[in-house]
């Protein structure tokens, strides 16, 4: 039997109550499918500060590199806001990201049926919307040189960031893409803004190439304006997009919108040898303790891990269909519960899916 290990680290807030209810539904596909799962948990963001004084704790990053994959929860909260910036909780995720190399971060944005009127848009828009990120995470503007703010003689100021991207890091990210989209419908948009920037031009040239290798795949340039418009008001035209650090920061969110709720939304970091998986949502410290966290979020990242690391594409798809099902018999944790409807907490609602998860085997 196939074992695989995987590092667990909740973090705080809602991440402390969503995230073991993720794992219970993989030890649920792990029953049903054959498959061995070892569970070991760490700390990382307010909760290593408290106990360890580091947002990622001695040892966090050492599982995660002996690790298959890494169930990741949220990190942050009012208690650490006056903690110095370097030791801040989002310091923890930020360093994972930076050491295992996880430059390609991945957003479904899926609008189900039964919650189109859970979006703020028009149902005429977000209806049959089911599109994918992907945003690289670690070149661009973010993290480019030279950067800082310079004082000036005249009492002024002049502050610069920098958009650098090589080709070896636009064709990684590109490769992803092009990888992913054959796993869906097939059609990916490369966004950019290559009628401006020389950045984008030289992304553009690099996404056209890697393109030959993909012949499958249906590629599309689009500018990065274009696109903004295009997300709230065809998104259904949209499949799979690929872009950059800072369009894919904006995009993703923009996209977000389409779902109805944060907590539908799941995610994937992936790139060197272990990929991370976490709900797009922090620690929502105005419903933590409550027990009424929406877990789906986090069970759907699950769905990617399965699909995107363990490559067990029937067990990703029964744990989608769970959750579809029992959205579809009306079941509602209270953010995307319409006004009167009556609404379970987070535990009910990830024993309804792992009850429909265990069914299916
Ligand atoms: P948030 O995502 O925590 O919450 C935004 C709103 O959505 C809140 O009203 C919250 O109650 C609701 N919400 C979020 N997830 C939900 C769920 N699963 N079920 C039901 N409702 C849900 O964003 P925020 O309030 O801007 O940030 C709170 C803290 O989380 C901050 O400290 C922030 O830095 C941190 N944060 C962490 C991450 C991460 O770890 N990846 C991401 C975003 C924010």
């Amino acid at each position: 039997m196939a074992t695989y290990r995987i590092a667990v680290l909740p973090g705080d807030g809602i991440g402390q109550e969503v995230t073991p209810e993720a794992v219970r539904v993989l030890k649920a596909v792990g029953k049903g499918a054959g498959v061995g799962f070892e569970f070991e948990q760490a700390l990382v963001g307010g909760a290593a500060i408290d106990a360890t004084g580091h947002p990622l704790a001695p040892g966090t990053l050492d599982l995660c590199r002996r690790s298959h994959a890494i169930l990741f929860g949220a990190v942050g909260g009012p208690k650490w806001d006056t903690v110095a910036h370097e030791r801040r909780p989002e310091r923890g995720l930020l360093a994972l990201r930076k050491e295992l190399d996880l430059y390609a971060n991945l957003r479904p944005a899926k609008c189900f049926p039964m919650l189109v009127d859970a979006s703020p848009l028009k149902r005429s828009v977000v209806e049959g919307t089911d599109l994918m990120v992907i945003r690289e995470l670690t070149g661009g503007l973010y993290f480019g040189e030279p950067r800082g703010v310079e004082r000036l003689a005249d009492g002024g100021a002049r502050a610069v960031n920098t958009m650098v991207y090589t080709s070896r890091e636009i064709e990684r990210i590109a490769r992803t893409a092009f990888e992913v989209a054959r796993k869906r419908r097939k059609r990916l948009a490369s966004v950019d803004k290559a009628n401006v920037l020389v950045v984008s031009q030289l992304w553009r040239e690099v996404v056209t190439r890697v393109a030959r290798d993909y012949p499958d795949v249906t590629l599309e340039h689009v500018l990065v304006d274009n696109c903004a418009m295009a997300l709230v008001h065809r998104p259904s035209r949209f499949d799979t997009i690929v872009t950059e650090n800072t369009f894919g920061d904006i995009l993703s969110d923009e996209a977000a919108i389409l779902a109805g709720s944060m907590g539908m939304l799941p995610s994937a970091s992936l790139g060197g040898s272990v990929a991370l998986y976490e709900p797009v949502h922090g620690t929502a410290p105005d419903i933590a303790g409550k027990g009424i966290a929406n877990p789906i979020a986090a069970i759907l990242s699950t769905a990617m891990l399965l699909r995107y690391t363990l490559s067990l594409e029937k067990d990703a798809d029964r744990v989608e269909r769970a959750v579809v099902r029992v959205l579809e018999q009306g079941h509602r944790t209270a953010d995307i519960a319409g006004p009167g409807a009556r609404t379970v907490g987070t535990k009910e609602m990830a024993d309804l899916i792992v009850r429909d998860v265990e069914d299916q085997y």
